[in-house]
């Protein structure tokens, strides 16, 4: 038995098939993850097809079978797109990272409505804030990974539980997690934080953050938390998006 269902998703990918129809790999609000069927996409004049496209968020209408790999769309109507990332190539890298991770890293079937809402938030202000785009990645990074269950710690010394500071020299291991200054000393470590960047590491955690950062510093917090996800997740390889 099929039913039918109502869902808000977020485009992942799409493919051409057969002469006339399209799949698509959606996120959506209510089921997590799924490929779904949209017969008739590829016809110029299918309004359904032009919603269907990368990064735009749509509501969508399915026939929904627990035992289907892929589902049938019977509706779609589009919520928000983005139409400042398409013409910006920075808000484009960071935007397609965002998907990236979530075609990714996520399980198929397994819903994160939190994540789902604020991946929707970060592609609204990577579109249109003036913030930097690296910036606003970095902050859904950490966000990303804590919504996924490998949290990066970053509040409390490991070895001996202290409660690290704001632009402390403070260093990561791994296995470990973070290891103060008085402990980092006969310790083995994966990485080592300068003030400045233990620091930023406490300012992309919070709400508000004032933006004075040196590019090369978030840049080094984007790869310290790539390597962190492979650590975690074998098959991870680090974000393709960002090698471009
Ligand atoms: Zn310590």
């Amino acid at each position: 038995m099929s039913e039918i269902v109502k869902t808000r998703a977020i485009v992942l990918r799409r493919l051409d098939f057969g002469d006339t129809s399209r799949i698509a790999h959606f996120f959506t609000e209510e089921f997590g993850k799924l490929s779904a069927m949209v017969k008739g996409a590829k016809s110029p004049k299918s309004k359904t097809g032009l919603v269907i496209d990368l990064l735009n968020v749509v509501e969508l209408v399915l026939y929904k079978k627990e035992t289907r790999e892929v589902q049938l769309v019977s509706q779609v109507d589009l919520l928000k797109h983005f139409p400042n990332i398409r013409d910006d190539f920075e808000k484009f890298r960071f935007a397609s990272a965002v998907i990236e991770l979530l075609a990714t890293m996520i399980t198929e079937s397994e819903p994160h409505p939190k994540l789902f809402e604020g991946s929707v938030k970060i592609l609204s202000l990577i579109d249109s804030s003036n913030e930097s785009p690296k910036i606003l990645f970095a902050k859904y990074f950490f966000f990303f990974l804590k919504e996924l269950g490998y949290e990066f710690q970053f509040e409390r010394c490991s070895v001996c539980g202290r409660v690290l500071s704001k632009g402390e020299q403070a260093s990561y291991n791994f296995e470990a997690g973070m290891i103060c200054t008085d402990c980092r000393a006969d310790r083995l470590t994966n990485f080592n934080f300068s003030e400045e960047l233990f620091e930023l590491v406490f300012c992309l955690n919070q709400k508000k953050c004032s933006y004075t950062y040196k590019e090369e510093n978030i840049n080094s917090i984007i790869v310290l938390l790539e390597k962190f996800l492979a650590y975690n997740v074998g098959e991870f390889k680090g974000l393709k998006s960002l090698k471009i």
